[in-house]
């Protein structure tokens, strides 16, 4: 983990990103899709450094995939340190952010309720509700 480039704009682990070796993060101006992402051009027209400080409820671009709008909402909850502690502890649990390609563990989640809690409790339900 390159916990010093931190989560992006629109929510996503540039820390935990299988780019980060060619890319620094959305601010680098590094990242592949800069010039068309919603999120990088309307956070910045708006002032905000990320999405999960903005109070608009919204699903624009990647905030319409359950990844980064859970993990913007766990920042905008709870606050980007803890995010990242939490990812941090995550993958020394054996969690992947990128597992093939540029999809991985966080991508089995439908429900950003359920990836938010496990997220911040290190624990995930199975369908019968149990802890695992
Ligand atoms: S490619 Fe996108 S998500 Fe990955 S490190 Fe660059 S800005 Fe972050
Ligand atoms: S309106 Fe949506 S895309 Fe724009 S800054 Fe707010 S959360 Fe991000």
């Amino acid at each position: 983990m390159k916990r010093e480039l931190g989560i992006g704009r629109c929510g996503l682990a540039c820390c935990l990103c299988s780019e980060n070796t060619v890319c620094s993060g959305c601010n680098s101006g590094q990242c592949p899709d800069r010039d068309r992402c919603e999120n990088r051009r309307c956070s910045m027209a708006k002032g905000f450094t990320h999405c999960y400080e903005c109070p608009e409820p919204c699903t624009k671009g990647l905030l319409g995939k359950t990844k980064a709008y859970a993990f913007t909402r766990f920042a905008g909850l709870y606050g980007e340190e803890c995010l990242l502690d939490c990812l941090e502890r995550n993958e020394k649990n054996g969690v992947v952010y990128h597992r093939i390609g540029i999809t991985g563990d966080y991508d089995d989640f439908d429900d950003a309720d359920a990836l938010i809690e496990w997220l911040r409790t290190g624990h995930r339900q199975n369908e019968s509700g149990e802890n695992r």
